[in-house]
């Protein structure tokens, strides 16, 4: 039996989290003796699999439709449900996201088989794989296990793996196209059209610096000093809920459990205190650079490098003297 990759795809672009599902299903096949495979579905799929045949894989299947070349549920959820079947995997890897949480639910309860989203970390020591997630805003972490028999399904929070970790073959993996039957769709769901709904927003999940304004900064009129420090890294701004509820930057600037997740390369936290629901979505930033008064505050924990003082003497210093070198 195998461990599917399940990676998503939009408008025949590949998700960037598919190597952190890969990765995961690497892992997990490593330590379980069995093989990891991906699955990708979409109306053409030859693009879409040469790519992910780079990864070191025992197959890539290339679930192949007409009618999966926009997303609808009502079309997706069925050919996955085939594809999955006739595959009879020990685990399917799914990320997720806003597509994902509208289709991963209504698979699970297509194919009856047990679901777990929102999964951090992955353990292998018992008889099945269990997954721990984080649960009341991140207060606490739970450890979920499967019961019953396989497959079973579970939805990766982004940015728990790193996409660094998948490992490429050495050859290109094998692709197989594999086609379903869809008949009409009963849902009744027709694709009338697209509309990005962050028009004029901005996708942190793709920074890779992030300068983080925290309630620290006291009033929206001192953000402009993170933005200066922001210019210089040529990096963008994010912010902590109470700076986004205040109104000092917008809501699509949130970091956290009800915002953005995000793993920047380098990752500046200023008078930001290291609340877990912030950290759930930034901890794993390659580096992260704390600035805060208090030298216990929380995100010291998490923190590479560590400055404790003023942010109003420390900012505008060290945008000085990287203006200075950059
Ligand atoms: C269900 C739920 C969901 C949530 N979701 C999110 C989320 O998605 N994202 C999020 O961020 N929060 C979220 N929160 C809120 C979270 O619990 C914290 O309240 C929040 O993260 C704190 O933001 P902060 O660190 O900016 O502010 P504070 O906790 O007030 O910290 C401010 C920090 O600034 C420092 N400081 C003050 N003045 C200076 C100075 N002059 N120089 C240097 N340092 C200074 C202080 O020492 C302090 O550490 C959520 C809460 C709940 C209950």
């Amino acid at each position: 039996m195998r461990i599917v990759a399940l990676v998503e795809q939009y408008n025949g672009k590949l998700s960037r989290t598919s190597a952190e599902v890969i990765a995961c299903a690497q892992q997990l096949a490593r330590n379980t003796g069995k093989q990891a495979v991906a699955l990708v579905a979409a109306g053409e799929t030859s693009g879409l699999a040469g790519k992910l045949a780079a990864f070191d894989l025992a197959e890539v299947i290339a679930v192949q439709h007409e009618k999966l070349a926009v997303y609808n549920p009502d079309e997706l959820v069925p050919a996955l449900a085939q594809a999955i079947k006739s595959e009879n995997p020990y685990l399917v890897v799914a990320v997720d996201s806003s597509l994902s949480w509208d289709y991963l639910p209504r698979l699970s309860a297509r194919l009856e088989i047990p679901m777990i989203s929102g999964a951090t970390a992955a353990h292998a020591g018992g008889d099945k794989p269990s997954f721990a997630r984080a649960a009341w805003g991140g207060r606490v972490e739970m450890e979920i296990g499967f019961r019953g028999d396989p497959p079973f399904l579970v939805a990766l929070q982004v940015g728990a793996w790193s996409g660094d970790d998948a490992a490429r073959g050495t050859t290109p993996a094998p692709i197989r196209t594999v086609g379903v039957e869809l008949p009409a769709a009963p849902g009744g769901r027709r694709y009338v059209g697209t509309e990005e709904s962050l028009k004029g927003g901005v996708d942190l999940g793709a920074a890779t610096r992030i300068v983080a304004v925290g309630r620290g900064f006291q009033a929206a009129g001192n953000v402009p000093v993170a933005e200066a420090l922001a210019k210089v890294l040529h990096a963008e701004v994010g912010a902590s809920r109470p700076v986004v509820d205040s109104g000092w930057l917008p809501r699509d600037r949130q970091i956290g459990s009800s915002g953005q997740t995000v793993e920047p390369t380098l990752y500046f936290a200023i008078g930001v205190s290291g609340a877990i629901q912030h950290l759930v979505g930034m901890k794993t930033s390659k580096c992260i650079v704390a600035i805060n008064k208090d030298p216990d505050a929380p995100i010291f924990e998490v923190a590479r490098y560590g400055i404790v003082g003023d942010l109003f003497e420390i900012v505008p210093e060290l945008t000085k003297q990287l203006q200075a070198i950059l």
